[in-house]
């Protein structure tokens, strides 16, 4: 009866179609979530999105401090400070592809937990960059969307880029 989660890879479809917002908080999203978190662990990632699974649902996991996981189910970035950060990310949907990418240096978070009770979260730095791609994923933005330099695996991307047929600018 359970569906085992296997990881989706760019340029995978499932990656740019539309997240349906969790709103039964029963048993099953319970499951998925701590499935999501071992898969987190095996690939060393800090956070996971319910598209890198092979789920259209609004479901996060994140982990920005080792031992310390986080779930967030439908959440939706309501403040962004004007100050930016520059960093590098990579995102378990790209392997070996990292590139700068700018973000709100602190954002306000608004989502429910497992229970379905609601949250408000304030985060800056790295906590804000995970928070900030993982949410994007449910938005059908990937971080290749905001590269505006590709550190490594340039010509990896571009391949991916060419079976896509996706036109991005990787400079912008
Ligand atoms: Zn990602």
């Amino acid at each position: 009866m359970k569906k085992k989660l296997e990881f989706t890879y760019y340029p995978n479809p499932i990656l740019r179609q539309k997240c349906a917002p969790i709103v039964d908080f029963n048993d099953e999203i319970k499951s998925i979530a701590a499935e999501m978190i071992e898969k987190m662990h095996e690939h060393k990632g800090i956070g996971l999105a319910g598209p890198q699974v092979g789920l259209n649902q609004r479901i996060i996991v994140i982990e920005p401090t080792p031992g310390e996981p986080k779930v967030l189910l439908n959440p939706e970035i309501t403040a962004s400070s004007k100050d930016w950060q520059i960093g590098e990310e990579g995102c378990l949907s790209f392997p070996r592809i990292y590139g700068l990418v700018p973000r709100a240096k602190s954002i306000t978070v608004r989502y429910q937990d497992l229970d379905g009770k609601k949250h408000k979260l304030k985060a800056n730095k790295l906590l804000a960059v995970v928070l900030a791609h993982e949410i994007d994923h449910l938005n059908q933005i990937l971080f290749i969307d905001r590269f505006i330099k590709v550190n490594q695996g340039e010509e990896d991307l571009k391949k991916l880029l060419k079976e896509s047929k996706e036109k991005i600018n990787l400079y912008e």
